[in-house]
């Protein structure tokens, strides 16, 4: 392991320059794909004087803060967040692959680099997906097709092709068990969101019609939601989707409180809302709580969630009478 430190240091350097490779390219889905155009024609330009930006003003992070944030033409300011895109995936990608590969299963698989590093990949895909959708619901409160349902053919082709690509308790034997994983992760990650997002929209649609005393029909959740815990379900198994739609609340609570409240003030006070006031975008918090849980899955599957899942299955058991299998 000691000896690896300096080989590890430089692959370090090489993820984050992907990473941030990547970011740029997510910069361009971010902008781009709400509005069904092309990600790879017309190549990036300043959207008031039209001029292509130059290969040498393109590089993540450093040619933004060689230009000062400025088109090199017009003098129009590129937002800082070109490059903060590009500085988080890089970060986040050196993250995953401190997980994934310094840390991973090695003790397991000897020296073979190989399943560490597909993992690796696996999950560096995921989180650049988890980036692309929690900037464009955050800004337009819209989760791309284009994004979900391609994260959804990759995290169950993966599962299928490489089947001990997932961690455990999602690791499997065979392609069949892989692809089974990664549809029963689907489903449920998908289910519980539509099941709750029903729900959600029944109560909302119920209180404003109340207050306003005829029917308005309100969606509280859009369906890129659903959509997105499916993709989650078919990259990490069907726990960690279960995991994810518990923990993101939580990165989510206080700006939800915030809305929530202002929401209901200006309905009460029968002031017109604004979008910002009736949605909340529950997708980046979603994401956020993916992304702890692929960064964190295992310690936490071991240390806790196992636990956790394995009492709910006994009570479950419990309930039905019948006797609770083998654990976990
Ligand atoms: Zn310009």
């Amino acid at each position: 392991m000691m000896a690896m430190g300096p080989v590890m240091v430089i692959l370090g350097v090489i993820v984050f320059l992907i990473g941030a490779v990547v970011g740029s390219f997510l910069n361009v889905c971010i902008y781009r794909l709400p509005w069904e155009k092309s990600v790879i024609w017309p190549a990036s330009h300043c959207p008031r004087c039209w001029n292509a930006i130059a290969a040498y003003d393109n590089i993540p992070i450093l040619g933004w803060l060689i230009l000062r944030g400025r088109c090199r033409r017009c003098g129009l300011s590129i937002s800082p967040r070109y490059p903060l895109v590009e500085f988080l995936v890089g970060l986040l990608f050196v993250a995953v692959f401190v997980v994934d590969v310094v840390y991973g299963p090695r003790g397991r698989y000897g020296y073979d680099i190989g399943l560490p590093l597909a993992t690796f990949f696996y999950h560096a895909f995921l989180v650049a997906l988890l980036v692309a959708a929690t900037f464009i619901d955050y800004d337009l409160y819209v989760i791309p097709d284009s994004i979900t349902v391609t994260g959804m053919i990759v995290g169950i082709a993966g599962g299928w092709l490489v089947p001990a690509i997932r961690l455990t308790p999602s690791t499997a034997e065979s392609h069949w068990e892989g692809l089974a994983v990664g549809l029963v992760g689907l489903l449920v990650g998908g289910g519980l969101m539509e099941a709750v997002r029903r729900l959600a929209n029944l109560v909302a649609t119920t209180i404003v019609s109340l207050v306003n005393h005829r029917y308005c029909r309100v969606e509280a959740m859009g369906f890129g939601d659903v959509t997105l815990m499916a993709m989650i379900g078919a990259f990490l198994g069907w726990q960690a989707a279960v995991l994810t739609f518990f923990i993101g609340p939580f990165f989510g609570l206080g700006t939800a409180i915030v809305k929530i409240f202002n929401k209901y003030r200006k309905l009460l006070g029968g002031r017109k809302l604004s979008a910002v006031d009736r949605e909340v975008p529950f997708g980046p918090y979603l994401c956020a709580g993916a992304l702890a849980l692929v960064l964190s899955w295992r310690w936490l599957w071991p240390g806790w969630a196992a636990g956790i899942f394995d009492t709910l299955r006994w009570i479950f058991w419990y309930f039905l009478n019948v006797d609770a299998g083998p654990s976990v």
